[in-house]
Formats: structure tokens, sequence, C-alpha cells
């Protein structure tokens, strides 16, 4: 018995299963939801390269397929309460470019069609339930009593994951108060805006909330850091967003609303990410859960699911423990830097908020300070293997 079930459809379970093909595998995917699901919001927009690299290694030319659907742009802008503090182009990259943007609904579509190219089985309506992990085998039961036997099991089922419930592994970390608030736009076709990322800190028309655009395609994303005090009311209704939206983009796009959601700041890891016998690794939100500034939670996601089936594909207990700790290892890299945006982006201490200020008046004669201001939200430059890296 050589199959490895890995539980869950979302873009980790996919790419997973993808990697586990590319080592000729055999790979049964099981589902909760139905195969005619629709799944909300756009969420994860970025895919960075080392994440397009991974990718394209599990199958050839996906690399270039979502290239080709996403966008990518050379413009980058920071403003401090109205005024331009850093502006800068890049020429287009050659080869593989840093990153591409595209609604995670869509990514997982390219996800999902070459799984079907490769050979990957799918059961949908499948809920895992139970977990009994063993010196030889796995065996998953289903909550309508179906059971599953593999060698080994890829747990991507995301941050209420059953399977790490069952193995009794427990989340560790913080959640910090307050949220923030995610919309999609749909474009106006004809009227797009510029395609570049811009950040602004305490815009004046949001009362100093800082508020993000970031182009996808098709739209952008603006992403509304709120005060520790406002209501989900006041900022995070379809309504509210329609009220306070033409301060950020102008008026024409109340009606082009796709998505409106509110988050809250969790930075968790699993205190271990595979089960005693080495035969379960966690993978994804099923493992760690970060706050979105830094694009590491799909991307670390996706090397998470790499890493496992290299060493599922090795066949050594040795192997897949060592993967474990070394993605541990990065999830709690990760969850570090994600901390240090954080930190950035919503500072408790009044001596952050003063550094942003006084870098935003020093920038006209020490660009240095806009370039800080333009970088810090996203946490720490360097990164660990193919995990870390900035989202835009
Ligand atoms: C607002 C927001 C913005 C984000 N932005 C970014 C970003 O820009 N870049 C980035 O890299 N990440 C980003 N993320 C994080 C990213 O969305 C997640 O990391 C990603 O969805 C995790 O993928 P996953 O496959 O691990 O889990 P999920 O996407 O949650 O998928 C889990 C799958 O498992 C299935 N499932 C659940 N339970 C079971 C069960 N018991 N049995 C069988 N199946 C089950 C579910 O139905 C689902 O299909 C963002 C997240 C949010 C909320």
């Amino acid at each position: 018995m050589s199959q490895v079930v890995v539980v869950g459809a979302g873009p980790v379970g996919l790419a997973a299963a993808l990697a586990l093909r590319s080592h000729g595998l055999p790979v049964l995917l099981l589902e909760a939801d139905p195969q005619d699901r629709v799944r909300p919001g756009s969420r994860a927009l970025f895919v960075h390269r080392e994440t397009l690299q991974l990718l394209d290694g599990m199958r050839p030319g996906l690399a270039d397929r979502i290239t080709a659907y996403g966008r990518t742009w050379h413009t980058k802008r920071t403003l401090y309460r109205g005024r331009e503090v850093y502006a800068r182009t890049f020429p287009p990259p050659s080869g593989t470019p840093p990153f591409t943007s595209l609604r995670q609904i869509e990514t997982e579509r390219f996800l999902l069609a070459a799984c079907h190219d490769a050979g990957v089985e799918f059961v949908w309506d499948a809920r895992v339930a139970g977990v009994r992990s063993g010196p030889d085998a796995v065996v998953l039961t289903g909550e309508d009593g179906r059971t599953w036997t593999a060698a080994h099991v890829i747990a991507a089922d995301g941050a209420r994951s059953a399977v790490r419930r069952e193995l009794g592994i427990p989340l560790e970390g913080v959640h910090s108060a307050g949220f923030h608030v995610v919309v999609d736009i749909a474009d106006r076709p004809g009227a797009e805006l510029p395609l570049e990322r811009v950040f602004h800190y305490e815009h004046p028309g949001l009362g100093g909330r800082s508020v993000m655009r970031v182009p996808f395609t098709g739209g952008f994303q603006l992403d509304l850091q709120c005060r520790d005090d406002d209501t989900q009311e006041a900022y995070g209704t379809e309504e509210a967003v329609r009220g306070w939206l033409p301060e950020v983009v102008g008026e024409g796009y109340e009606d082009r609303v796709l998505w409106v959601s509110t988050y809250r700041f969790l930075r968790k890891v699993a205190a271990a990410f595979s089960d005693p016998y080495h035969r379960v690794l966690l993978a994804g939100e099923a493992a760690h859960l970060f706050p979105p500034f830094g694009a590491r939670g799909m991307n670390s996601g996706i090397a998470d699911g790499a890493a496992a089936a290299d060493a599922i594909a090795t066949g050594t207990p040795e192997a897949v423990a060592e993967a474990a700790a070394l993605r541990r290892a990065a999830a709690l890299f990760n969850s570090e830097a994600a901390g240090t945006a954080l930190e950035h982006l919503r500072p408790a201490r009044r001596i952050v908020r003063a550094k942003q200020r006084a870098a935003a008046a020093l920038s006209p004669v020490l660009p240095w300070c806009g370039a800080w201001l333009e970088h810090a939200p996203y946490g720490p430059r360097n990164g660990s293997p193919a995990s870390a890296g900035r989202k835009y």
C-alpha cells in the first residue's frame, strides 16, 4: 500500500497532491466540500517567485499559465497623510517574474486543473473526522463512517484542521487586538486604476487609518487597518465600505464591490508538524496561521506541501521527521516576521508612530526614510527558504 492521502483541496492540498504525483506516487485527495462548491472571496493574491518555481517543478508549464493570467506591477508607491514619500518603477524582469497577483480562487482553479491532468483522484463530500496513525499505516474515518487507509497523509485541511485535532497537536501562539477589512473591487472597464501597489499611512480621508491598494486580474483589493476600538458595523459591512470607498479610489466603485471581509490577527504555529510515527504531515493553515502582510500564508503552505511530498517520496521516517522540523522552523520564522510587520502596521507603542512621522517628514531630503516606510509593512526582507519574501 503506497497510496498517499491528502486531506483538503485548498491551494496547499492541491499543490501537495501535484508534488506527490510528480514523484510518481498515487494520490487520493479527500475534500469535505462538494465538487461544485463556490469558494468565497479572494484571500491570498500574491504568488511569489519561489512558489511559482516550486509549482513549475511539480507540473512543468504551470507557472507560465498562472503568470500569464495574473498581474505583475512594476510601480510601488507609499503615501503618508496624503503626501507621497516613496515611488519607484522597476524595469520589467526577464524570466520568472518576482511575483504574480490573482485571486486565490483563480490560483486554485489552475491547481485543480493541473491535478486532474496529473491523475490525482478526488473524493468530494468526504469530511475526515477520525485519524488513527500507527507504525505501518494511517486510517482515516469520514464523518459518514467511510474509511481510507494510507501509507502517509498530508493534512491540508485548513485552520480548523480535524486531522490536527485528532492527533492532539495544539496550535501555539498569540492573537492581537483589532481587525482589518479586506475588500475586493472589480475594475471599471476602460477606466482601470494605474497598475501599481499603493500603501497609504494615516490616510486623511479615513480618519488617519492606513490603507493599501493591491491590483489583481480584473480588479483590486483594499486592506484597511482599523483601530482597536472601531466596530465592524462602522467599517466592515458592505454598506460601511460603500461609505469610505470614495475617499480611497474616488466615486464610481460603490456597485463594483465583489467581496468584503473582516479579519483578526492570529499568529499560531502547531506544536508539531507530524505524528509520533512520522506518517502524517501537517501543511498550510492546518499547521500555521499568520496575518496576511508579507504573503506568508499560502506561499509557505505550498512550500510545506512540496517538502512533505519530497519527504514521503524518500520513504523513511527520518526524512518525514526532518521535513516536519524544517517546516516548523520556517513557520516560526514567518510568525516572527509577521509579528514585526504587525508592530509597524498597528503600532502599540507611540515611539513607532513617531518614527514613522519623522521618516515621512525627512523623506524629501533622505530618500532612505521613504524607502523604510515603503518596506517596513511587510516585515523583514530576507526570509526562510521558499516561504518568506515580500508580499507586494
Ligand atoms: C484576508 C486574507 C488575505 C490573505 N492574503 C494572502 C496573501 O496575499 N498571500 C498568501 O500567501 N496568503 C494569504 N492569505 C492566507 C491564505 O489565504 C491561506 O494561507 C490559504 O488559504 C491556506 O490554504 P490551505 O490550503 O492551507 O487552507 P484552506 O484554503 O483553508 O483549505 C482547506 C481545505 O480543506 C477542506 N477541509 C477542511 N476540513 C476538512 C476535513 N475535515 N476533511 C476534508 N476536507 C476538509 C476545506 O473545505 C478546504 O477546501 C490570506 C488570508 C486571508 C484571510
